[in-house]
């Protein structure tokens, strides 16, 4: 048994880097959670990808855990999206006109999934999720939405709310900008508490336009949900004349085909997605029924527009990864492999009688440094973060990478081998032991 701390790896030159960004960004960074503010050292500057592996800037070599935060279902550098990127490009990057290829990828999704009719495509997960909100609020004629607390949507100013301690609050913004006017339209309650939202549905009668939830909340750690609690939202919105947003930007084409909709088969008045229908490139969507999607502008009144919506090049690199995913076997051979790799380490942390659980899900995995069942954000204590955070340094000085934090949650992807995993798996165990 491994017990010593691993003496950490150089991190000369993406210091260096770091230096000089932070003279240019914010923080050295174009997103936060970059900056490595929760867990140990400056942040890696990563240069290359392949396979399931990342290099960063000093020439060390990493197993990728993070995976552009889960995009790269089929790892990094992938030959088909490569390709079929390069073959597109070589006709141009963008038109701001309708192209074949919007129409061959909307073809792959709408065939293969029962849930959407319709779908606009846009550049982010954000914007699929304030486009989805909009043409809710446009269809209902109604103002207010409903949220979780633990669930994010992205960073447009309806969805910044967080939740108070109280059963059902509103009205506190979780960043400064937001207005207090636009937070009072967003309601805000527990996941699995059905009273809060009972209580809710009561106290705003006939005025929630929707209800946004990530079916498979995973960005405040990953809270599963029961389904029959996932149920009780579908019939909830429908009984209030409420329409049920599943935000699947990271489950959606994750767990399944069909994202958490078919995972769980229920169905959702919008679903929005991102993240892997892009194949790395900046591409989110959303799609429902053709009655609802038709009350989109140029037919409808919802307007919504991008000037780089349905870029070529993206929808050629989408294109090419939901083509591999649509192959036979694709997802069963990921999760199985998935959820061995999270079993392990269960079994490890169990029998050495750590308080450690991992919680997952298809190929998408948690770990929670605590005994308890977590359900809802309130369930995890912050103090076990500091267990993450010397995790994470273990883990880098041993060749595998995780996304800097304790709340984010870990994707496998079809370039993760056997024997990847296992040397991971090694690297998780000696970390383990460390920490405890
Ligand atoms: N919705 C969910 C569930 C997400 O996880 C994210 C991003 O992680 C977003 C929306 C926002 O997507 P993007 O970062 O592409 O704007």
């Amino acid at each position: 048994v491994s017990t010593t701390a691993k003496p950490d790896i150089s991190r000369e030159k993406s210091a260096e880097l770091y230096e000089k960004a932070k003279t240019y960004f914010p923080g050295g960074v174009n997103s936060p959670v970059r900056a490595f503010k929760s867990v140990y050292g400056t942040p890696l500057f990563i240069q290359k990808g392949d396979g399931c592996h990342v290099w960063d800037a000093d020439g060390n070599q990493f197993i990728d855990f993070c995976c552009s935060w889960g995009p790269l279902i089929l790892g990094h550098n992938n030959a088909k999206v490569r390709e079929k990127v390069v073959e597109t490009i070589q006709n141009g990057m963008s038109f701001g006109a309708p192209t074949a290829l919007e129409n061959e990828l909307a073809e792959l999704i709408l065939k293969n999934n029962k849930y959407i009719e319709k779908i606009r495509f846009v550049s982010s997960g954000t914007e699929a999720v304030m486009s989805a909100i909009r043409l809710a609020r446009g269809y209902t004629k109604r103002d207010k939405i409903l949220k979780f607390e633990g669930c994010y949507h992205g960073h447009s100013d309806s969805l910044l709310v967080k939740a108070g301690s109280g059963l059902v609050t509103f009205g506190e913004t979780s960043s400064a900008g937001v207005p207090k006017s636009f937070a009072d339209e967003t309601i805000v309650v527990s996941l699995n508490d059905k009273e809060a939202l009972q209580k809710a549905f009561k106290e705003f009668k006939d005025q929630i336009a929707a209800v946004i939830i990530e079916p498979i909340p995973a960005n405040n750690g990953l809270l599963l949900q029961h389904k029959e609690y996932l149920q009780f939202l579908r019939e909830i919105c429908t009984a209030n004349g409420t329409m049920l947003i599943f935000d699947e930007v990271i489950s959606g084409f994750r767990v399944g085909f069909e994202g958490a909709a078919g995972y769980y088969q229920i169905q959702p008045d919008i679903i929005t997605y991102g993240k892997i229908i892009g194949g790395g490139m900046p591409v989110g969507a959303y799609g429902a029924s053709a009655q609802i999607m038709d009350h989109i502008s140029p037919v409808g009144s919802v307007y919504q527009a991008g000037t780089l919506s349905g870029n070529p090049v993206a929808m050629g690199a989408g294109i090419a990864q939901i083509t591999e995913l649509l192959r036979m076997g694709f997802y069963r051979d990921l999760n199985n492999k998935a959820q061995e790799f999270a079993e392990a380490i269960q079994r490890f942390a169990t029998a050495r009688n750590y308080k450690l659980k991992v919680f997952s899900i298809g190929s998408i995995f948690w770990f929670a440094f605590t005994d308890k069942d977590i359900r809802t954000a309130e369930d995890i204590d912050p103090q076990s973060m500091e267990k993450f955070k010397k995790m994470h340094r273990e883990l880098l000085n041993r060749g595998v990478y995780f996304g800097p934090s304790g709340y984010e949650v870990g994707f496998i992807s079809s370039a993760h081998t056997k024997t990847d995993l296992e040397k991971a798996k090694r690297a998780i165990f000696d970390s383990l032991d460390v920490v405890f």
